[in-house]
């Protein structure tokens, strides 16, 4: 059996990006010994409403947010698309881009796999991807429906990301910092401060851009 190269895919709104999302990204990668860890700003959310701040300005923070992190990567790729950014339109570009042999790992939280059956061509992305499926206080897989089927049918341990390219789903723990994007939005709205929430250049950026006001 081969090792290959591992590469993450951590996708998200990302409004904005804050030290919660960014910690996690860091202890996954290194839990999961992955060569690389992409975040990817989601240009057009198909299944929540639009972001407050346009992608442009989302990506912009990321952008300053990773400047001195060479372990994550920004990945724009859903900017470039003027269309809905779909995951499955995503990982078939990536695999597309990287050949059959890399190890893709799209990285989602268990709110978010709860509903991938709705997600555009759901069923193909377990064949372009193994899934990484992080535990989120207050959410859990729905014990009956089609993603615990795809669960009990792909669950594997996460020595399964180094012998094959795509196929397997893996339950992951990593630290997750309580904070959300959501309440940042709404302190910055009551007039409060988000520092220390988000890197201080985020913080930086956004109140010279007065976003969230
Ligand atoms: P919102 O409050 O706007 O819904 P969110 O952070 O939940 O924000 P996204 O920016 O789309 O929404 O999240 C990107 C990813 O980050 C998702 O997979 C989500 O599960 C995960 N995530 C959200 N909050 C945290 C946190 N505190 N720690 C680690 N991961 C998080």
């Amino acid at each position: 059996m081969t090792t290959r190269k591992k590469i993450g895919i951590f996708g998200g709104t990302f409004d904005p990006i804050h030290i919660g999302h960014l910690r996690m990204a860091l202890e996954l990668k290194r839990q999961l010994g992955l060569d690389e860890m992409r975040l990817l700003p989601c240009h057009k959310p198909p299944h929540r409403d639009a972001p407050q701040v346009d992608s442009a300005q989302r990506s912009e923070m990321l952008r300053i947010a990773l400047q001195d992190c060479p372990e994550l990567q920004l990945d724009e790729r859903e900017l470039q698309r003027d269309k809905p950014s779909y995951t499955y339109d995503t990982l078939t570009e990536l695999r597309a881009e990287l050949g059959e042999q890399v190890s893709l790992v799209l990285c989602m939280g268990e709110d978010a796999f709860a509903g991938l059956p709705n997600w555009y061509c759901w069923t193909e992305i377990i064949r372009l991807a193994h899934i990484v499926v992080i535990a989120r206080p207050g959410w859990a897989i729905p014990e009956l429906g089609e993603a615990r089927d795809l669960l009990n049918k792909h669950q594997r341990d996460a020595k399964s990301l180094d012998y094959e390219a795509s196929g397997s789903i893996v339950l992951a723990s990593p630290r997750l910092l309580p904070i959300s994007a959501t309440e940042i939005r709404e302190q910055i709205l009551a007039g409060n401060s988000a520092q220390f929430l988000v890197p201080d250049a985020v913080w930086n950026y956004i109140k010279a851009k007065q976003l969230y006001r």
